[in-house]
């Protein structure tokens, strides 16, 4: 497989440290709010990416972090705290905070079809870890103390710069408005590794550590936990594209500064999902979350769709009127697979037709050609069920539910055809059923579901009554 490397700038052919293994992380939400659809495209991106490698035989594990505290990086951050502004808001304690919107974030994950990695480890429980490589960040010389905060000292590195799409100029603090400048700092690219003094001290959880009672700064707590979990070996860094710098560069430098060797190989970012009027923002113009889409009556796999026709090195932008058209393919797709008649596969076949699909994907993840390989299988020339069971295999990876929802344009299909005079007998049946169950004539309620089995009619007694469909 070729993936684009953002550190090379370049595609480059996918070989992991250690031959069939990946080691692979996210970096994960700020729990401080609902994610947005934006940060939910990077999410489904990097999903499909884990579950293409799965496909292809690769034994991955994937860690992913809980920003659950510790968002600020110096003290010329902007603004609040973001966790500490969630709580504030809405009157609960950090950490309630934090428990709601992780809860909140894997039901919208949930809902798209994104896996649970392996690990998700939140930051608040693993301060000792954060402390250990600072204490080994300080001896070796990549940290001082200045202020009463421990800061990674970025002159110490050659090319502390990794992605080297920056220039120092456009790095000055303060060229941003109402950002203040952080006067401890030694160089201007410098970043906190722990805090025990800063303007923002109404932190509500807060460790003792050998420099005094705080809380870490943001980046450390990607390296700590990626390396807890994964080694000091890292195959694939994920991300949306904002995080490249400075949280990746940081990570990056905090990470080789400790283990004194390269630490990731690939790192793979994801362009972003932006409005008509700019970036996405969980505080100005609509809040696209999940829910939002749904109450206005979209299933979020359309969502899922609409974000795998992109390539995710290109910008998306969302409107309503894309994601309708969206819809409108998607819904026409579906129709397209209930069409199919399932029946036994050929696996040579099948392997067959899932080749232009491995093709689009071994090409740096194309998934819009991804998808075209899906009307591809539709077109060939193939026994149904030999598509059937192409596009099931596939699916594990697009995660578009192409054969469950087909599955139900069939049931509401064969249910809208139904004769009139059948109906009129099955149900009948139906409630000639539910008065021997009533009479406790159990043999009877019995043959009569035998009845409508032989009739082609699968029954299932739910709290409202009994459901059935033509099987
Ligand atoms: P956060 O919760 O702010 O830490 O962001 C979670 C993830 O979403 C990170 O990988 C961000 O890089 C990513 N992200 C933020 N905004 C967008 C966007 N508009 N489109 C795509 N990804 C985004
Ligand atoms: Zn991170």
């Amino acid at each position: 497989m070729k993936l684009y490397n953002s550190l090379s700038h370049e595609k480059e052919e996918f070989v992991p440290h250690e031959p069939g293994k990946v080691s692979m992380y996210t970096c994960g939400p700020t729990v401080y709010h609902f994610a947005h659809i934006g940060n939910l495209r990077s999410y489904i991106m990097e999903d499909v990416l884990e579950k293409y490698l799965r496909y292809v035989g690769y034994d991955v594990k994937r860690v992913m972090n809980i920003t659950d505290v510790g968002h600020l990086t110096s003290d010329a951050d902007e603004g609040e705290d973001k966790m500490l502004k969630g709580a504030k808001r809405e009157n609960k304690t950090v950490l309630e905070i934090a428990k709601f919107y992780t809860d909140a974030f894997f039901e919208d994950c949930r809902k798209l079809n994104i896996k649970r990695p392996d690990v998700v480890e939140p930051a608040t429980k693993c301060i000792g870890e954060f402390i250990k490589v600072i204490k080994g960040l300080l001896e070796k010389g990549y940290a001082y103390e200045a202020g009463g905060n421990i800061y990674f000292d970025t002159s110490k590195l050659d090319n502390y710069y990794a992605f080297h799409n920056f220039e120092e100029e456009d790095l000055q603090d303060g060229v941003r408005e109402g950002v203040e400048k952080d006067e401890n700092k030694k160089n201007k690219a410098d970043f906190v590794l722990w805090f025990t003094k800063s303007k923002f001290d109404d932190q509500e959880l807060k460790w003792n550590s050998p420099w005094g009672v705080g809380y870490p700064g943001w980046h450390i707590e990607c390296s700590c936990i990626s390396m807890k979990h994964l080694g000091e070996y890292l195959d694939i860094h994920c991300g949306g594209i904002d995080n490249a710098f400075p949280h990746h560069t940081n990570e990056i430098a905090q990470s080789e500064a400790y283990v004194g060797h390269k630490w990731c190989n690939y790192w793979f970012h994801v362009l972003h999902l932006n409005t008509n009027s700019g970036k996405m923002s969980k505080s100005k113009g609509e809040f696209l979350t999940v829910s939002l889409l749904e109450s206005k009556g979209y299933d979020p796999i359309v969502y899922r769709f609409f974000c795998l026709q992109s390539h995710y090195r290109k910008s998306l932008v969302f409107t309503y009127e894309n994601l309708d058209n969206a819809k409108i393919a998607y819904d026409k797709l579906i129709a397209r697979i209930a069409q199919l008649t399932p029946g036994e596969a050929n696996e040579a076949k099948v392997e067959e037709l899932c080749r232009g699909f491995g093709e689009a994907m071994d090409n740096d993840m194309n998934t819009s050609l991804a998808v075209t390989a899906i009307y591809d299988i539709l077109k060939a020339d193939a026994a149904d069920a030999d598509k059937l069971a192409a596009l099931d295999k596939i699916d594990y990876v697009m995660g578009l539910n192409l054969l469950s929802a087909a599955a139900k344009v069939r049931e509401a299909n064969a249910m809208s055809n139904i004769d009139p005079e059948l109906l009129a007998k099955i149900e009948a049946l139906i409630a000639e059923r539910l008065e021997a169950k009533k009479a406790k004539d159990y043999a009877r309620a019995d043959e009569i579901r035998g009845e409508l089995t032989a009739m082609g009619v699968a029954i299932k007694d739910t709290k409202d009554g009994t459901e059935f469909k033509l099987v």
